[in-house]
């Protein structure tokens, strides 16, 4: 008689010589089925959790290398900064030095620090040092580099300023008369004489040079032509004006004169030659200079040497 419910046929070891046939019943091989599903659920769950754990390790391992790359940049970034440092407190030493030779006021340690905060402080190094090396390094580098901007720009701030001082300076020098106008022998200096011609103790208001005719006579300071020509007893005179007209120099008794009314000149700049024009008793040169239009003595404004001053 054949009984209800399921067969199989389980083939065993070579060790067992029969092939034996085993009855179950449909409970029993649902039961089974159950938990053959468990079984391939949990395998799947191990393999899941086995591959989350794979990628997690990847995941740490390219943290790692990228916090490496992040801590190299960094380390450059600072090096950088250090260098650009370097170089701002170059120019800071620069200007300095060059504010105390033209006699400008320097730029003190406190307004160069105005504005210019964010040193980290021994707290903040305290705190970053809680953060990990590459955020505490970022953090201190990005401090730095953010005080070296406004210091730098700052800086860029007063040597402009500087420099345009420095070039309103050039330009007063080089428009106050400083250097010899000829070549010769003071025969007349400033101040109370007898006239060699009218005979009379009057004063002088310049100085006599005399040489040979055609000694070359120069600028002494840049200046305008505000006269070339024949005038009064100065015979052919040229007169300078220097400093925006707060100066004027005057060269007299000239035999030739090689500017124009109007005309630029600069320090140095031949503007004519010595001659005997006008009253005068022999060739040399008459020459005044004149500050907010009162003479003085020319040889106030002749520097010890008579090199051409720039
Ligand atoms: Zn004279």
């Amino acid at each position: 008689m054949k009984k209800s419910g399921w067969s199989f046929l389980f083939i065993t070891a070579k060790s067992f010589s029969r092939v034996r046939q085993v009855s179950i019943s449909g409970f029993m091989m649902g039961f089974m089925m159950l938990f053959l599903l468990a079984g391939i659920f949990g395998l799947i769950r191990i393999f899941w959790f086995t591959a989350s754990f794979c990628g997690a390790k990847f995941g740490v391992y390219d943290a790692r290398k990228d916090n490496e790359a992040l801590l190299l940049k960094v380390k450059f970034l600072s090096k950088y900064s250090d260098k650009e440092t370097q170089q701002v407190n170059e120019l800071i030493s620069f200007e300095d030095k060059t504010r105390l030779q033209y006699g400008l006021s320097r730029i003190s340690k406190d307004v160069r620090m105005a504005g210019v905060g964010g040193i980290p402080t021994k707290e903040d190094l305290i705190l970053a040092s809680l953060l990990d090396p590459v955020l505490m390094n970022a953090e201190t580098v990005k401090e730095n580099i953010q005080f070296l901007i406004r210091k730098a720009e700052l800086q860029d701030s007063t040597l402009s300023r500087m420099t345009e001082q420095v070039a309103s300076i050039h330009k007063i020098w080089a428009s106050r008369p400083s250097i010899w106008p000829t070549i010769g022998r003071i025969t007349s200096g400033f101040g109370f004489r007898i006239h060699p011609v009218i005979g009379e103790n009057i004063f002088h208001e310049g100085l006599d040079i005399a040489n040979k005719p055609m000694t070359l006579v120069y600028a002494t300071a840049n200046g305008v032509v505000e006269h070339a020509g024949p005038k009064d007893y100065y015979g052919n005179a040229i007169f300078l004006k220097h400093l925006d007209n707060q100066a004027e120099t005057i060269y007299g008794h000239l035999n030739k004169i090689t500017v124009k009314n109007g005309q630029h000149v600069k320090r140095g700049e031949i503007i004519g030659y010595m001659g005997n024009t006008g009253r005068s008793t022999g060739p040399h040169l008459h020459y005044e200079v004149r500050i907010l239009g009162k003479c003085v003595n020319p040889l106030s404004y002749i520097l010890p040497s008579d090199a051409i001053i720039d």
